[in-house]
């Protein structure tokens, strides 16, 4: 990225400049360009860039040429403040569709080395357009002359798991980190929901599986599709020299309070998303057997001090990060020592793997998360699908499907997560949706608009139906019912249309959303002032972001999607949970009500934002 003497590019957009790099994977052709920006969208990066790229096409099929994939960085990606290390993969995808059949505008965010190694080697941005007809991964390196990009052959790491392709590569390139597919990415006709695997310093370091993933939407199908299986970014360091003002922003990152929860516990944090599980457990609204609480303590078995019983858990994190969000845990051995890394605990695969399977027992959750890592899924996706696979058996015990897995059968669950990730089973690889509407039963399958719900009671959060991107990632409500108990029409309308919708600017900007701060606050400014020298006021930030959140649902109203895809499962309604000790609020007449309100606000607002697009794909 390059700017000219205008310091302000709120004003005058035109004056940054990012490097572009295409790549025609059909016919190997490449090229290397600056592109000028045209508004503050462009400039944040990520999401906010790539989504203006789609929409100048329209597609009717994600897996066409035509779908480009476009692999991003945020504007503070590869600099000095803390959690600057994000890429993003977007393009329209095959799991995210409008029930017209068109697929929807999606991204997935990574962390990791990744992105830095790519800013580093001089590239902000690569659309990979068309397939290659023969297996190949992408290296992009930094040269004296520039940056320079390569094509070669994969066959190699083909049928490798994500860990071991990564471990390939390593041995290959000095100084380099890598996004990688794999089987699941690989087999994308029967897997849609295929995660990209990004490798961070601990991983290349400790040669364990300690990848962070860019999950949501199916990008690691995409790049399947493409038969791109890897990418490689390969660049010396060249974080700039810390200042004492970023070195105040990141003090600032560390105790401003909102990342206060996800530090390790020996900082005097909250030890990461595993602690959810026990705020939530006091109204009993942890997701048990596919989001349907009991009356029991039975997810007691998952909280950390019991779990602390038979493992070793270690706070680690990215590249240079404070938070160090990351809870590794590793069996104890009975000398007193420790074994190798079993999995990462995360709140959302250690439920959608554990109580919401009827899996109470952490090693067990440990081989199931650790086997969906190594075969590169989302681990929501297939965590949601395999529980509906589960309470589809538990009601249908003469007709169950697939090998008839029911929820605490650990050894069957085990297999459809393998099958899955090797293309064998294509009714879970494709995602919740479709298995739902194929076998006629849609009430209790947990997905809004085919992305399937991470670990959080669709009863408690109707803003789910208004994230473009997946339901807690891309609408910033999914804990307000817990922490504020609002519910009220107005509230929720209020807080969707206003600050649960700039939860996304995260994912132009480069950070983490663990930095836990709204975009208005003034430590964003200041971190985009002191780290680049640009000056773009909290206001702007807040007006750019709200357009490319509106522009996600402008395209996703293009895309075929109508106001009855704005919603919950309909068991929601229809089947009130009375284990779960929140208010209960949500129902039909409630969602329509508050869709009413919600799209008074947004539909002026999506006026003009798309271009005019006359070519169909
Ligand atoms: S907050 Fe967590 S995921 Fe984000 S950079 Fe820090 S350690 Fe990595």
């Amino acid at each position: 990225m390059r700017y000219t003497t205008n310091l302000k590019p709120a004003d005058d957009p035109g004056s940054v400049f990012y490097n572009r790099c295409t790549i025609d994977l059909n016919s190997g052709a490449t090229t290397i360009g600056e592109v000028p920006c045209t508004n503050l969208e462009d400039v944040l990066g990520g999401f906010g860039r790539s989504f203006q790229i789609l929409a100048q096409r329209k597609i009717s099929e994600a897996y066409s040429p035509e779908n480009p994939l476009i692999m991003n960085i945020g504007l503070l990606t590869g600099t000095n403040v803390m959690t600057g290390l994000r890429v993003y993969f977007s393009a329209y995808s095959p799991l995210k569709k409008s029930s017209q059949g068109l697929p929807a505008a999606m991204w997935s965010a990574a962390s990791g080395s990744f992105g830095n190694k790519l800013k580093w080697s001089g590239i902000d941005e690569v659309i990979f357009e068309g397939c290659s007809p023969t297996p190949v991964y992408a290296v992009f390196r930094a040269t004296e002359t520039g940056p320079a990009v390569e094509l070669k052959p994969a066959e190699h790491l083909l049928e490798l798991t994500s860990h071991e392709k990564i471990m390939v590569l390593q041995k290959e390139y000095d100084g380099a980190h890598f996004a990688v597919i794999g089987p699941a990415g690989e087999n994308f006709r029967n897997v849609y929901l295929g995660a990209i695997a990004v490798s961070t310093d601990n991983q290349l370091k400790s040669g364990e599986q300690k990848s962070r993933f860019a999950g949501r939407g199916g990008m690691g199908s995409m790049m399947g599709y493409k038969n791109l299986l890897a990418i490689v970014a390969q660049s010396p360091d060249k974080l700039p020299k810390m200042t004492s003002a970023v070195r105040d922003i990141n003090t600032g990152v560390l105790k401003n309070g909102g990342s206060a929860r996800f530090q390790p516990v020996s900082q005097g944090g909250g030890g990461g998303t595993w602690a959810n599980i026990e705020v939530l457990q006091a109204f009993h609204a942890v997701p048990l057997n596919n989001f349907r609480p009991k009356n029991n303590d039975d997810v007691e078995g998952l909280f950390r001090d019991n779990v602390e019983q038979e493992f070793e858990v270690v706070s680690e994190g990215c590249f240079h990060c404070g938070i160090r969000c990351h809870n590794n845990l590793f069996p104890r051995t009975p000398d007193g020592g420790r074994g190798p890394l079993a999995a990462k605990f995360d709140f959302e695969p250690l439920i959608l793997f554990g109580s919401n399977v009827g899996i109470y027992n952490a090693k067990e959750a440990c081989e199931l998360i650790h086997l969906c890592d190594l075969l590169c899924m989302d681990a929501i996706s297939l965590g949601a699908t395999i529980s509906y696979v589960l309470d589809y058996n538990e009601r249908h015990p003469e007709t169950p499907l697939l090998n008839g897995a029911t929820f605490g059968d650990f050894a069957r669950i085990r297999e459809l997560i393998e099958d899955t990730g090797h293309g064998r089973s294509r009714d879970i690889g494709r995602g919740v949706k479709r298995l739902s509407e194929q076998v006629g039963e849609t009430s209790y399958a947990m997905h809004v608009k085919g992305l399937e719900l991470p670990a959080y009671l669709p009863e408690t959060n109707p803003g789910y139906a208004f994230a473009i991107a997946g339901g807690h990632m891309s609408m910033g409500t999914h804990m307000l019912l817990a922490k504020e108990g609002k519910t009220s029409i107005d509230d929720w309308a209020r807080v969707i249309t206003t600050v649960g919708l700039l939860q996304v600017g995260y994912d132009m900007l480069g950070l983490c959303k663990f930095v836990g701060v709204g975009m208005g606050h003034e430590l964003i400014a200041g971190a985009i002032k002191e780290a680049l020298g640009l000056h773009i006021s909290s206001e702007d930030i807040v007006v750019a972001v709200r357009r490319a959140f509106l522009r996600g649902i402008a395209l996703e109203l293009r895309q075929g999607f109508t106001d009855a895809d704005y919603s919950l499962p309909s068991q929601v309604y229809d089947r009130i949970n009375r284990n779960v000790t929140l208010p209960d609020f949500i129902t039909s007449g409630f969602m329509t009500e508050l869709k009413e309100k919600v799209w008074e606000v947004f539909t002026p607002e999506l006026e003009g934002l798309l271009p005019e697009v006359d070519n169909e794909h």
